[in-house]
């Protein structure tokens, strides 16, 4: 039996959570779900966006199924993502982006991973408000340092690289590439500009390739590489890159495979691990019965993986790449019109995966 912590999320993510766990179920992988609310209503109800109980439940189970939470813009709470990533140091994101059969894209036969730094960079959390005691205290500081003269009316976030998390997400590529026979790793950067943060990526990244010759290894700018990624995406394997380049390039990656519907993510660190999607709680659709469950579903297939339930993991991809190719079950955002009328509901998705799945009780 194992145990896992289920966060639901808020905005759509209930509801998505709620067509994961009855489609792993039916895996018949026997789950005991540890439902824990986190997110915006909980911050309303307990002052806090992300309790310690949700925290302790992932800390005792080691691994959570996490639906999306909404951050408010430029004001209120800190992300909850950004939070669980650093308490419970899940230093590293993957993100696979593989076309279905069926799908809607401009790109044909895409297969790539992304794998970004989660704990440092310019997400790291330190920042300083405009006008604030403390913001002033740092403008003399990088005046008296730097000769740099910073506006007295800025804001400043602090983009911190080390040598010890770079290390660990690059060598983290580089074993996750042999485990998986990919070819090659690209290091993404802007070390031309930010010579003593991305620089000491791109250096610190030379340095552990040189420790795995059978794997490829090359560098590359990052607006090159975004280029590069709408013009010849086959160029690419496996790409790692710092937090913030991280995270728009994973967007980037799941707009060629035909959107946000479809890319799953897994924020891994040494003793824990949280699956979720890569998109966020779409509030606009909360309630509706709308958006597409299959992010959060290929989510759980990766966590079930994880789980070591490799046989559950491969009935359940069958099932829903069979359901992507008829094209008949799925949401709005994968019909060729998003009022396409006979698009399905997120519960329908779940019902047809599960009817699949019980016709195929053996993956057969
Ligand atoms: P979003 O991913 O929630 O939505 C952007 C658009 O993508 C939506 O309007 C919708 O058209 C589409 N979309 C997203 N998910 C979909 C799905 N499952 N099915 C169909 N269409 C889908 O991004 P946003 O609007 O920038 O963010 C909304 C909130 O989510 C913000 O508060 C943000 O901070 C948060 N967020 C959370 C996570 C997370 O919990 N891991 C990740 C990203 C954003």
């Amino acid at each position: 039996m194992h145990k896992i912590t289920l966060i639901p999320g808020d905005g759509t993510g209930p509801e998505i959570s709620e067509a994961a766990k009855r489609v792993i179920e039916a895996t018949g992988v026997p789950i005991t779900w540890d439902i824990q609310e986190a997110g915006q209503d909980i911050f309303e109800k307990e002052g806090t966006p992300l309790p310690q109980r949700v925290i302790d439940s992932i800390k005792k189970n080691k691994v959570a199924l996490k639906g999306p939470v909404t951050t408010p813009v430029g004001k209120g709470f800190r992300s909850v993502n950004v939070a669980l990533r650093q308490n419970l140091d899940l230093f590293c994101c993957l993100r696979p982006c593989k076309t279905f059969k069926g799908t809607r894209t401009r790109y044909e036969d895409i297969d790539l991973v992304i794998i970004r730094e989660n704990t440092e960079d310019l997400y790291a959390g330190i920042e300083f408000n405009k006008g604030s005691e403390d913001a002033g205290k740092l403008i003399s500081l990088i005046k008296e340092l730097s000769g740099k003269v910073i506006r007295p009316d800025s804001g400043i976030s602090i983009k911190p690289i080390s040598v010890f998390a770079t290390e660990r997400i690059v060598k983290f590529a580089f074993e996750f590439s042999r485990r998986n026979k990919r070819k090659k790793v690209t290091a993404v950067h802007k070390a031309n500009i930010m010579k003593y943060s991305d620089g000491l990526f791109l250096e610190t990244a030379r340095e552990v390739a040189k420790g795995y010759p059978d794997i490829e290894f090359e560098d590359k700018i990052i607006d090159n590489l975004c280029m590069q990624l709408v013009q010849k995406p086959e160029l690419y394997d496996v790409i790692v890159l710092p937090n913030l380049y991280g995270d728009i390039v994973s967007d980037l990656a799941a707009g060629l495979i035909g959107g946000l519907g479809l890319a799953p993510g897994a924020n891994l660190g040494d003793e824990f691990a949280v699956f979720e999607a890569v998109h966020g709680s779409a509030p606009k659709y909360k309630g509706l019965n709308k958006v597409n469950p299959l992010a959060m579903i290929l989510s759980g297939i990766m966590m079930l993986r994880h789980l070591g339930e490799p046989r559950a993991a491969e009935r359940l991809d069958t099932a829903v790449t069979s359901l992507i190719a008829e094209g008949k079950h799925v949401t709005y955002d994968m019909k060729p019109r998003p009022d396409d009328p006979t698009a399905a509901t997120t519960s329908m998705v779940a019902d047809a995966i599960i009817e699949k799945l019980n016709y195929s009780p053996n993956g057969n």
